[in-house]
């Protein structure tokens, strides 16, 4: 059992089952033994690889993205360049380097980095310490200072923690995780009915059938950024994986050594996800005031930055890396294995602001 399992056990014991989403909070960021407090996990000896690490092009052009918007914003003298969950600040490092063709943009950068994880809080000083660029941390984005923003979210929402629900013939129940007689951590429902959860579900999703399982999680960082982007101006990219719209079906996923395993083994020691539900976000960000644009396939976002002209520059300079730029090329816009149309990006801006580039065409 990993030192996490011992303190579930005792916790059910204790408190009786426990919903999805507190299960995911644990695994990711109980403070001495979960998920990322304790590691570092992506690239090729780790156990999952994002699109900022498959290819410096990925980060470059979010870069020229903030850079577009921020002119489209007007060209404020000073801008929050807001990063939710940066890893190893991969991301970063390429958004800023794409920004030195636009000085006036760069100068008018102050990052703002959002993290909880001790450990990749190190990894992102480190990889920002020549940035020459006004850095802050933070671990939520209530503590940012006010001011117009540009946020970016990579691979964030799918592990903010989710929960599950399951339609029985008596009604929906809430899944829950408790133990097995032998002790072993196992999925259960909770016995109340939830008779107010059938009336939230979009109307084509009414009624469903018995078996199906939705999935529902607290977008609360996002709409702190969506109310701050009404508030003072600005746009918020969100890229992930997941579905344009609600659908019913579970997509609680662990990862280790880029294999899928069950969730329930080996708890805070494989990265915990479910997919990002596109359709409830874009509600979710909508009432804090924002507008929304999106969501397109990444594929889609990348191609109408101009991804295919990046690569063939990088080509012309670096022939020895064809091959591998190729390679990334295909990861980053192409259909499954690559993550071209199983990834989806939404923007969200404040109401008076421009559609912003990779959404203006239809
Ligand atoms: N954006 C990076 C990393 C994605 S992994 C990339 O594309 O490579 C998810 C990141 O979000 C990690 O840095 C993780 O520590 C962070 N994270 C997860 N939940 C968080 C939360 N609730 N608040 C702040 N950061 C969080």
């Amino acid at each position: 059992m990993t030192p996490l399992a011992y303190e579930l056990h005792a916790m059910i014991e204790a408190d009786g089952p426990m919903p999805v989403s507190r299960y995911m909070a644990l695994c990711l960021g109980h403070p001495q033994h979960g998920y990322y407090t304790t590691r570092d996990p992506f690239g090729a000896a780790g156990d999952f690889t994002t699109a900022p690490e498959v290819s410096q092009m990925f980060g470059e052009l979010i870069g020229i993205w903030c850079a577009e918007v921020w002119r489209g914003m007007g060209a404020p003298r000073r801008v929050l360049l807001v990063e939710l969950g940066p890893g190893r600040g991969t991301l970063m490092q390429d958004v800023l380097r794409a920004a030195k063709v636009l000085p006036e943009f760069r100068a008018a950068l102050a990052v703002q980095l959002i993290e909880t994880s001790p450990k990749l809080k190190e990894c992102q000083r480190l990889a920002l310490a020549q940035a020459g660029v006004p850095i802050a941390e933070h671990e939520r984005p209530e503590t940012l200072p006010d001011g117009p923003l540009l946020a970016v979210a990579n691979e964030f929402v799918d592990a903010l923690p989710a929960d599950q629900f399951v339609k029985t013939e008596h009604g929906w129940h809430e899944r829950r995780i408790g133990l097995q007689p032998d002790g072993k951590l196992a999925f259960g429902l909770d016995p109340a009915p939830l008779p107010a959860l059938e009336e939230s579900l979009p109307p084509r999703l009414r009624p469903a059938p018995a078996g199906s399982m939705l999935e529902r999680r607290d977008y609360t960082p996002m709409q702190e950024i969506a109310r701050r982007i009404a508030a003072y101006g600005g746009s918020g990219l969100v890229i992930d994986y997941g579905h344009v719209q609600t659908a019913f079906g579970d997509t609680l996923q662990a990862v280790r050594r880029h294999e899928p395993i069950d969730p329930l083994e080996d708890p805070g020691e494989a990265d915990l996800t479910a997919h990002v539900d596109f359709e409830a976000l874009g509600g979710a960000v909508q009432t804090h005031g924002a507008s929304l644009h999106g969501p397109v396939t990444q594929g889609d976002f990348l191609r109408r930055l101009g991804i295919g002209l990046r690569a063939e520059r990088l080509k012309k300079s670096a022939p020895a890396q064809t091959e591998a730029i190729d390679a990334a090329l295909a990861r980053l816009t192409g259909p499954a294995p690559g993550m071209g149309e199983m990834f989806k990006v939404l923007a969200f801006s404040q109401r008076n602001l421009p559609a912003p580039p990779g959404f203006d065409i239809a």
